[in-house]
């Protein structure tokens, strides 16, 4: 079959279900002007990101984390669903079921529309703090993000952002095997 062979195999295919399931990853958000994590160009081709996920990494030196989120979190911020986001919520909006599982922390299929959606990597719209489990909108952090420090809680302790770093894997099986459906797959296990 040809590749436009597929292509229009897989909408038949859409048009005809009622019920779907999409997977979406780093790509889908591309468009938007978030750039991807492993392709060349993307974050992680920066030697400085390599680690700005991995949990004890940040332990011991939040301040990697949010020199990279200084630079990151205004893209997010700043970036609007593309044509692929609206037209997931827009099967959803047609009436049919649609539940979205995203690899991706940027809130844009929320922002698009979709109401079911399972972000497996958490999402960087909440932090905690990782002392007193205190959560805040990442937003209210933006001030003290962009002038390069590190975001402290009124307790002392670090605000970490709800997404799932490398060495947290358990947390988002726990979510996605356990008991009863959470739009946030993810728990917040890392507090010490
Ligand atoms: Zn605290």
């Amino acid at each position: 079959m040809t590749f436009d062979a597929s292509i229009e195999h897989l909408a038949d295919w859409i048009d005809e279900a009622a019920s779907i399931v999409v997977l979406t990853g780093a790509g889908i958000s591309v468009p938007s002007g978030i750039p991807d994590f492993r392709s060349a160009g993307g974050l992680y081709s920066l030697e400085q990101n390599r680690n700005v996920f991995d949990l004890d990494a940040f332990r011991e030196d939040p301040t990697w984390y949010y020199r990279f989120a200084r630079e990151f979190y205004p893209l997010v911020w700043s970036a609007v669903p593309n044509i692929a986001h609206r037209m997931t919520a827009g099967w959803e909006r047609g009436g049919r079921k649609v539940e979205v599982v995203t690899q991706n922390v940027d809130d844009l299929h929320q922002r698009a529309g979709s109401s079911s959606v399972y972000p497996l990597h958490g999402d960087m719209m909440q932090s905690t703090c990782l002392r007193c489990g205190r959560q805040t909108e990442a937003m209210s952090l933006n001030e003290v993000i962009r002038r390069g420090e590190v975001p402290h809680c009124t307790c002392g302790g670090v605000y970490k952002p709800n997404i799932t770093f490398f060495g947290r894997f358990d947390s988002c099986l726990r979510g996605l095997t356990g008991p009863g459906r959470d739009s946030s797959l993810t728990s917040n296990r890392e507090m010490q």
